[in-house]
């Protein structure tokens, strides 16, 4: 490979101490849900891969069902890890996960023991790894006993197939549930992974306070809401964006005057700052020192270089801060 990655990386970046653990965390990490699959631009996806880790962005997060189709983000990451970061194999933390439908019938889906370790050992195959850093149980599963799952994420680490484990979208209570658990089996449980943004602030409730006492990181995913934290819709919604692409998870019917004008209204905050509405967004969740990383996603290398520079100011004072409550009417 041509790909030499920046060597002053180290110096880009800013980590946080992922709970009370051994692993620090980059204060951005990259999703690899949309843009890595394959009818995205690989030459695109490895520049946005290349650009993160020359900025010392060094945790990837996947999971079996990313694409389209399921599984094509796993195995073009799977490509372009082969291509250009095996040499950096050690410097990295990659993430899977499993809890969302991924095949067939019965034991494709939830959080049965079946599924979960199948799932992982076809996803270590699609990205050509011997381990992941972190496996996740991706959401909760109301009808699989908890000592199941949380066995299967046990046997998965003492098999050596991962070296931390870690639970999304689970509630405050279901999550002191599992901590439980894993302390029992004495199971490397490392990070949560809640959706938090701006406009999504369900996590402040109790989340956030039960994963402080545990000593269990966070990081947190959809923090643009999808790009509309962001100057995407200010003007309308461009042909390129996720909320004109069918089948997305961003509804066009989500861009309402009202959301356009608040975004608006946020951006002269922003400005008044010296950032982007990105930016400010990135900076407002990593205000609080509970979140660990803040989980973007990107569809082109400016979107990227653009959030990186969230870092260079993430405190708020109580006037912003008030001024962007009443804004979203919080
Ligand atoms: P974001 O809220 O960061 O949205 C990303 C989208 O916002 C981009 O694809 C792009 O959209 C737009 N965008 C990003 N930066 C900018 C910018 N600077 N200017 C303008 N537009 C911008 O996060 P995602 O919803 O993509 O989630 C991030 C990651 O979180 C996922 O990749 C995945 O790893 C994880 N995740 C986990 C889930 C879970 O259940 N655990 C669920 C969902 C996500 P556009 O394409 O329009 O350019």
């Amino acid at each position: 490979s041509s790909y030499k990655p920046a060597e002053n990386r180290y110096e880009k970046m800013k980590y946080r101490r992922c709970g009370h653990s051994g692993i620090d965390l980059p204060l951005l990490s990259i999703g690899l849900w949309h843009n890595f699959g394959n009818h995205d631009d690989l030459e695109n996806s490895r520049e946005i891969l290349r650009t993160a880790f020359d900025n010392g962005i060094t945790h990837f997060d996947l999971a079996n069902n990313y694409g389209p189709p399921y599984g094509s983000a796993e195995q073009n990451f799977g490509r372009i890890f082969k291509e250009d970061f095996k040499p950096y194999r050690d410097e990295l933390i990659i993430s899977t996960k499993a809890g969302w439908d991924m095949w067939p019938g019965p034991y494709g889906n939830f959080g049965s023991r079946k599924y979960l370790i199948a799932s992982l050992d076809q996803s270590l195959k699609r990205m050509g790894l011997d381990y992941v850093d972190i496996f996740y149980h991706h959401r909760p599963d109301p009808d699989t006993p908890l000592e199941e799952t949380m066995g299967a994420l046990d046997q998965i680490v003492r098999q050596g197939k991962a070296l931390y484990v870690g639970i999304s979208q689970y509630n405050a209570e279901d999550t002191k549930k599992a901590a439980k658990i894993l302390k029992e089996q004495r199971t490397p449980f490392l990070i949560h992974q809640p959706r938090y943004n701006m406009i999504d602030r369900w996590v402040e409730d109790k989340l956030l306070g039960t994963l402080d006492d545990l000593g269990i990181g966070s990081i947190v995913f959809s923090p643009l809401e999808q790009g509309i934290l962001t100057n995407k819709y200010l003007n309308g919604i461009p042909d390129d964006s996720r909320a004109a692409t069918e089948g997305s998870y961003l509804d066009k019917s989500q861009i309402t005057d009202k959301v356009v004008k608040q975004m608006q209204q946020l951006n002269e905050i922003a400005k008044k700052r010296d950032q982007s509405l990105a930016q400010m967004a990135v900076a407002w969740l990593l205000k609080d020192q509970r979140v660990t990383s803040v989980l973007i996603g990107v569809s082109r290398v400016s979107q990227l270089e653009d959030n990186i520079k969230a870092i260079g100011n993430i405190e708020f004072s109580k006037d912003e801060l008030k001024e962007i409550d009443s804004i979203l009417e919080k």
